[in-house]
């Protein structure tokens, strides 16, 4: 096996996933992480289709089935607050019996945990260069000492700093979808209990959830993005644009947004699809949102980076470190798959978001008739359908012959 030094960067789903196959393929993977610690909890992921078929094949969907948020459903509002109609718990999360859902950062630690005894981690650092020759790639980091590795795989994210690194500028392969996303932790004044309420008003959504009344409550704003979107780093100017987009609605709304300037997590950022030629260069590859983010609109990037890490791994492995022959397998692989979930996400946009108030009140009054329709299970089943078929569109291969 040639190419064995493989640094990640980026630990939250797709870095420590691969770095598990790798391991277990008989690489040796390092994983340098920004932050300096792992981040619990936060917003709710899911896992649909093949990417459940992986993390059984990791041997960790027993432990992801046991923090699995088992949310029993939710009510759907008006903008004045007016219930109109209650789903399940899978229904309101467009996902099919088997599917999972959980806190990213609990499935994060889960991950961590699953390789932190043979995997080398390096918290709040970063690489701040990058540079090949034939031995290797030479990389510098904000305070590690410089290494040299074969490989470098840049699993950090729809901002990836690899991607800028070795790539070029961001808004060379972003697409911005038009919509910005608010997501922080609030008091759970109505004790929600494995709950969700959607209150949704022509271009705007606001969404509370909460997994245990005794538990705080995460507040979701998705909205517009202002003409002059705020900074990345102006928490203050966050702020502002989600009151701003806000400012006179109805329901729990204000009440939200009276909190918003206590909450201890706060994240902000605009919906964008990430579209890029070719994943990789030279001995420099990219992986989960960095390569090929779906966005949060097709509620499929967990998903596309736990499949990721498996078929890059196994890719790898089965070429025996050829990162020649393997990184261009694995972009074969995974390119149709990715292309169709992005093209979920972007149709999610316009589905989920309706720009107009006639196009609000249909979908309200669709909502509020569905409890009554003979046909519930069918509308239900549409709506899944274009789901079902992105997240199960890739056979996975098995590579079980290049295990250690
Ligand atoms: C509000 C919200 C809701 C979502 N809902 C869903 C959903 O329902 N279903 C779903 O499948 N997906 C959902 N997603 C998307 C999902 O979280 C991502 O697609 C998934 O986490 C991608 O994993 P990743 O490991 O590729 O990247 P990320 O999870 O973005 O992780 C990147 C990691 O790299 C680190 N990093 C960043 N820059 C650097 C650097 N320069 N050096 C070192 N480390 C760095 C970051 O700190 C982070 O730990 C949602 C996302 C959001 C924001």
């Amino acid at each position: 096996m040639k190419n064995t030094r493989v640094l990640i960067s980026g630990a939250s789903i797709a870095g420590p996933a691969l770095a598990y196959w790798l391991r277990r393929y008989g690489f040796t993977p390092t994983v340098v992480e920004r932050a300096p610690a792992l981040r619990p909890g936060g917003y709710k992921v899911d896992l649909r289709g093949v990417a459940v078929d992986v993390v059984d094949r990791m041997g960790i969907g027993a432990q992801i089935r046991a923090r699995a948020t088992d949310m029993r459903g939710g009510t759907w509002l008006t903008g004045a607050g007016k219930a109109v109609a209650t789903l399940g718990g899978d229904a309101i999360g467009f996902r099919d019996p088997g599917d999972l859902e959980i806190l990213r950062g609990d499935l994060a630690q889960i991950l961590h945990q699953e390789t932190s005894d043979e995997v080398e981690y390096l918290f709040g650092d970063a690489i701040t260069a990058i540079s090949e020759s034939g031995s290797g790639a030479h990389v510098t980091f904000e305070r590690a000492p410089s290494r040299t590795f074969d490989l470098v795989v840049g699993a950090d994210g729809l901002h990836s700093g690899v991607r800028t690194l070795s790539f070029g500028p961001e808004p060379q392969f972003a697409q911005p979808l038009g919509m910005s996303i608010a997501v922080f932790s609030v008091p759970n004044h109505l004790s929600l209990d494995r709950w969700e309420m959607v209150c949704t008003i022509a271009g705007h959504i606001a969404n509370l959830y909460s997994l245990r009344p005794s538990a705080d409550a995460t507040a979701q704003f998705l909205f517009p993005t202002p003409q002059r979107p705020p900074d990345r780093h102006d928490l203050h100017a966050q702020h502002r644009a989600v009151a701003d987009a806000f400012a006179g609605h109805g329901w729990e709304v204000p009440r939200l947004l009276a909190a918003m300037p206590m909450t201890r997590d706060f994240y902000f950022d605009s919906l964008a699809q990430i579209s890029m030629p070719s994943w990789s260069s030279g001995r420099i590859v990219l992986l989960g949102d960095a390569a090929y983010c779906p966005s949060p609109a097709s509620g499929q990037g967990t998903s596309l980076a736990l499949v990721g890490a498996y078929v890059l791994a196994g890719e790898l492995a089965e070429a025996h470190g050829d990162h020649h022959t393997a990184f261009p397998r694995f972009e074969q692989e995974m390119r149709p798959f990715v292309e169709l979930n992005q093209k979920l996400g972007r149709d999610a946009v316009k589905q989920m978001v309706p720009a107009t108030r006639l196009r609000a009140w249909a979908q309200l009054a669709m909502m509020r008739m569905m409890p009554y329709m003979p046909g519930k299970a069918r509308v239900i089943e549409k709506i899944m359908e274009p789901i079902r078929e992105a997240a199960n569109a890739i056979t996975l291969k098995t590579y079980a012959q290049a295990l250690r």
